[in-house]
């Protein structure tokens, strides 16, 4: 097909696209893609001006008012039954919350108490870091004997379920390639051995069906500021099946968690339900803005995100297969589809500056080290136009070798 058949092609299926009208529900960067909704969302439109709400009146005119008058003090409920809806979890199972990585240490220890006896962690090799970290700090405090990480590969997690298990700490979806888990079979392979699960949907939630309640998963975490587009530094939401609720303890027993934190009693007493899981008091301003962020959602359903990151993943999947100064890039997500979640990655020797130069001309790409180039594909916002758009871009900057430039070598903090 020549270039103006391709883009005719992509009009043609944005025309068509049940979720089109989304595009108008986030503020875009003006002239780029952005490629990179499963590091950091983009602004919707409700977000924007329920941040200026909070700041400015319900902070700035009604004050401390507001943890009744606003709801403030509902929002970690709230904001979390909204994604509820999304992850298949009946009501009263999540919240929103700290970070991923202080929500898994409430679970993990949560989960070594229900196992006493038992004292092994297993989780997938390459898993994102920080929960293999939080896995590891456990155990500094507990001793190896209560709480040591065993690191297996991707065909070895049922070998890996041995006597000595108590939790499979699993990403739903891996950061670096993409790759999709099945959760119903490794959550009833666990079940089967008398091993709790907990899932990691940072990169599911929002963008992948997840059906906890369905698979039986025992708890789950999973990330405000990628697919739910809650904004730099949102807070992150965790799950405990209803099931455990009345026996589960978690040791970040914090005031917002107990039964009565008005009557400032010296005992400690659990909340009851999901709420025990609350430590501090939450970030308002930042949890309101995802609350407001996750009304992008409103009518829309999962299966028809899914629909669409997988045929956006596909163009552009297409559009690298076909184009001749591409073919160094290597595809290591999965190629079928059903394998794996909403981004695909390439491995090229040169990933780093292929993305800065990609940034530099408009095409919002990632790179994860060490020499991996991440496109994510988040449907509320992207049209299939963007995508072509991409490919073109970036099929120029390796045709004219624009990558080679000193200034796109050059690294800072964040990578
Ligand atoms: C982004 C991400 C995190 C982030 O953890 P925080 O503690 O919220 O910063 C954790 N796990 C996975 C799989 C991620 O992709």
């Amino acid at each position: 097909m020549s270039a103006s058949n391709i883009r005719d092609t992509l009009v043609q299926m944005d025309r068509q696209d049940p979720l089109a009208g989304k595009f108008s529900d986030f503020e875009l960067p003006a002239s780029q893609v952005y490629l990179d909704g499963n590091s950091l969302g983009c602004l919707p439109v409700s977000a924007k001006q329920r941040a200026r709400e909070v700041v400015e009146q319900q902070w700035g005119q009604d004050l401390i008012k507001s943890w009744n008058l606003h709801q403030w003090i509902d929002l970690p409920l709230s904001a979390g039954e909204k994604i509820a809806r999304l992850i298949g979890a009946a009501p009263g199972q999540t919240i929103c919350c700290d970070s991923i990585s202080v929500n898994l240490f409430k679970l993990l220890s949560a989960a070594l108490m229900m196992r006493p006896g038992r004292h092994v962690v297993v989780s997938q090799q390459g898993n994102f870091p920080t929960d293999l970290y939080m896995v590891q700090g456990l155990g500094s405090l507990l001793g190896a004997d209560k709480c040591s990480l065993r690191l297996v590969a991707d065909d070895g997690i049922e070998a890996a379920m041995t006597g000595d298990v108590a939790v499979l700490v699993l990403s739903h979806v891996n950061f670096r390639s993409g790759a999709l888990y099945d959760m119903k079979a490794l959550t009833a392979q666990a079940h089967a051995r008398g091993i709790l699960v907990i899932w990691d949907l940072a990169h599911s939630a929002g963008v992948v069906p997840v059906a906890l309640d369905a698979c039986k998963v025992d708890f789950a975490v999973g990330c405000g500021y990628k697919y739910l587009n809650g904004g730099p530094g949102a807070p992150a939401f965790l799950y405990v099946a209803e099931r455990h609720q009345s026996q589960v303890r978690q040791p970040l027993t914090g005031w917002m968690g107990h039964q009565a934190p008005f009557e400032f009693d010296n005992d400690y007493r659990a909340a009851p339900g999901v709420a025990g899981f609350l430590s501090g008091t939450p970030p308002v301003v930042s949890l309101s803005i995802l609350d407001a962020a996750l009304d992008a959602f409103a009518g829309v359903d999962v299966a028809q995100l899914r629909r669409k990151s997988l045929a956006l993943a596909s163009v552009f999947k297409q559009g690298v297969e076909q184009a001749s100064a591409l073919s160094a890039l290597v595809l290591i997500s999965p190629a079928d589809e059903t394998l794996r979640g909403a981004q695909l990655a390439y491995r090229h020797p040169h990933a780093f500056a292929i993305c800065q130069a990609l940034i530099a001309h408009g095409v919002i790409a990632d790179f994860r080290a060490p020499d991996i180039l991440r496109v994510g594909f988040s449907p509320l916002y992207l049209r299939f136009v963007d995508i072509g758009r991409s490919v073109e871009v970036l099929n120029q900057i390796m045709l004219d070798d624009v990558w080679r430039d000193p200034v796109y070598a050059v690294r800072h903090k964040v990578t």
